[in-house]
């Protein structure tokens, strides 16, 4: 019989007559105290454990209640503002790196280029005078 099995057995009430089940609580120490605390829950249960009465619990509770829904409707709208300056500031920050690296790239190429066209210009040069 596995825990599952067990289990259902527990639930069900079908623990009293049955050694299975005792033999399980041998192997299994987790079925075991799960049988215990179902036990032990079912007999506070019997005994009638019950709150005392409180006049004021649904004036609190209904205080309560609307103290959250007021809350509920101010939290989301600083969420929603936080949110879209998260997203703001990751477009304009994403802008700013595109346009800080393509002016870079193009310097860059541009002082490349500009050092091919001289070294070459200065080979060449160099070339025209040996030939000569
Ligand atoms: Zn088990």
């Amino acid at each position: 019989m596995n825990c599952k099995e067990v289990k259902y057995k527990i639930i069900s009430n079908e623990v009293s007559d049955d050694k299975t089940l005792e033999n399980h609580f041998k192997n299994c120490p987790e079925c075991e105290s799960f049988q215990a605390k179902y036990q032990a829950s079912i007999n506070s249960l019997k005994q009638g454990k019950r709150t005392v009465n409180d006049d004021f619990f649904y004036s609190r509770l209904k205080a309560k209640m609307e103290n959250q829904k007021q809350s509920a409707g101010f939290i989301p709208q600083i969420k929603l503002a936080y949110v879209s300056m998260l997203i703001i500031f990751a477009v304009a920050g994403g802008i700013a790196i595109g346009n800080f690296a393509s002016n870079n790239l193009e310097s860059y190429n541009e002082l490349n280029q500009n050092m091919l066209v001289s070294n070459y210009t200065n080979d060449l040069s160099d070339n025209l005078f040996t030939i000569e």
